[in-house]
């Protein structure tokens, strides 16, 4: 028997790819209600965001978003309503030094997927089809290769083609700890009695960690709370590109002509959430501090998307994605336990990679060939002992986008 701990994207996608791989008795359990997680906070943006010198996630995890690309568009032609668009991904720039800065890390990163190209101002203007001010932009980066979709709706899908596959799901039934016996895992303990179980996998997102402790294993991981408004509708276009931009922290698409946004002016700590009273177990948080810091963002974000100006807001999600101190993915075995494996530390990428995760660990699992290197994303390539607390994980991200998040902490 194989157990899934965690029915997020990350959970289902590694079910998906271990079913279609030949895997029989395969189980998912999930401490909560479907759907009930991060992943239907998540904006929906898919990229080779790894082609990218301005991020740590670093090349070898392009082949993950290449079959994260794949895997969507075929889970959409297939005839799964995603609300699934390509219109590519644009990185917009402020200011001219801030367009170079997009160029060298972007245009001149050689795994550059072809038709990757500058856009002056009026550029701009066409892929965004008007919903930029041109006058308050000097141009961007445009990555055609972007797609988008509702991230609830691809989990919702996964799930569906699971159960038809015959894949059991126990929702409400929380794992407490694993049932080791001659340092190979034996069952899963739940609330509800052990479930056997020769393999495990950890796909519990945020609470990975708590998992990790209960069979005294630990990685240097940093939960940040992220804020995602959607506005009432504002007339966009469903062809407009997704937009990222580093001056303004901020990601940014259409949603059923709406705006759906946010960004790192809305992000904190979760550890300093709870300080400040924030009570949270499983689901999703709703932290007011962050939707007031949102709020009161909107006007200024509003100076290159007019539209946003006063434009009500309809809802508002927040999730928890997992940041790593080295800016990569965590695929693999946890080490020293026969049959128990983890995928972890999303650094907010989890919608475009967990295809990719899924299918790599279903491969180890089921020693096949991989289907891109896994030593990259091995659990042992960090030290935890090297960061005895948040702090020091937290100074580990100087580089990131959202260090100055993390540091106002
Ligand atoms: C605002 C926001 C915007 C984002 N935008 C994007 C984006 O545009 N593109 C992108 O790629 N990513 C994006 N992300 C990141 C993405 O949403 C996450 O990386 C992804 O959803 C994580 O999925 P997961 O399966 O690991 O976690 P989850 O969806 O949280 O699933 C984990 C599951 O584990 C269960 N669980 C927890 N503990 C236990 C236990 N002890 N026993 C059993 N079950 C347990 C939980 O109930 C939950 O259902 C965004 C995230 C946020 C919050």
């Amino acid at each position: 028997m194989i157990c899934i701990i965690g029915a997020g994207i990350m959970g289902a996608c590694a079910a998906l790819h271990l079913v279609e791989g030949g895997a029989r008795d395969v189980i998912v359990i999930d401490a909560s209600e479907p759907l009930s997680g991060t992943t239907p906070a998540g904006a929906g943006f898919v990229a080779r965001f790894g082609a990218d010198h301005n991020r740590r996630l670093g090349a070898s995890t392009i082949p993950l978003q290449d079959y994260g690309l794949a895997f969507y568009r075929h889970l959409h032609e297939s005839g799964a309503d995603l609300e699934y668009a390509g219109n590519g991904n644009l990185v917009l720039a402020l200011t001219q030094t801030s367009l170079d800065t997009l160029a060298d890390g972007i245009l001149a990163h050689p795994q550059a997927a072809p038709g990757t190209r500058l856009l002056d101002s009026d550029g701009v203007t066409e892929v965004m089809l008007g919903t930029v001010d041109p006058a308050a932009v000097v141009g961007g980066v445009y990555m055609p290769e972007g797609i988008q979709l509702t991230t609830a709706l691809a989990q919702q899908e996964i799930v569906a083609r699971l159960e038809d596959a015959g894949v059991q799901f126990h929702w409400r039934t929380p794992a407490t700890g694993v049932r080791i016996v001659d340092g190979a895992v034996t069952g899963v303990e739940t609330n509800e009695g052990t479930i056997d179980a020769s393999t495990i996998v950890f796909a519990a997102g945020t609470w990975t960690q708590t998992l990790l402790e209960s069979v005294d294993r630990r990685l240097p991981l940093i939960p940040m709370v992220a804020t995602r408004f959607v506005s009432e509708p504002a007339g966009l276009s469903p062809l407009m590109a997704t937009v990222q931009c580093l001056e303004l922290n901020l990601w940014l698409r259409e949603l059923q002509g709406a705006f759906s946004w946010g960004g790192s002016f809305a992000y904190r700590l979760l550890s300093a959430l709870t300080e400040d009273g924030l009570e949270f177990e499983y689901g999703r948080p709703v932290s007011s501090v962050l939707l007031d810091a949102q709020h009161a963002h909107q006007e200024k974000i509003a100076e290159v998307f007019p539209a946003l100006s006063g434009r009500a807001t309809a809802e508002t999600i927040q999730g928890i994605p997992v940041y790593t101190v080295d800016g990569g993915l965590y695929v693999g075995a946890v080490p020293g336990i026969e049959g128990l494996w983890a995928l972890a530390g999303d650094n907010e990428s989890g919608i475009t990679h967990a295809p990719g995760m899924g299918k790599l660990v279903a491969q180890l699992i089921m020693e096949e060939t991989p289907f891109t290197d896994p030593t990259p994303f091995r659990l042992d390539r960090v030290d935890p002992a090297a960061y005895p607390d948040e702090a020091s994980m937290v100074a580990s991200m100087a580089e990131d986008r959202i260090a100055n998040v993390a540091k106002l902490n």
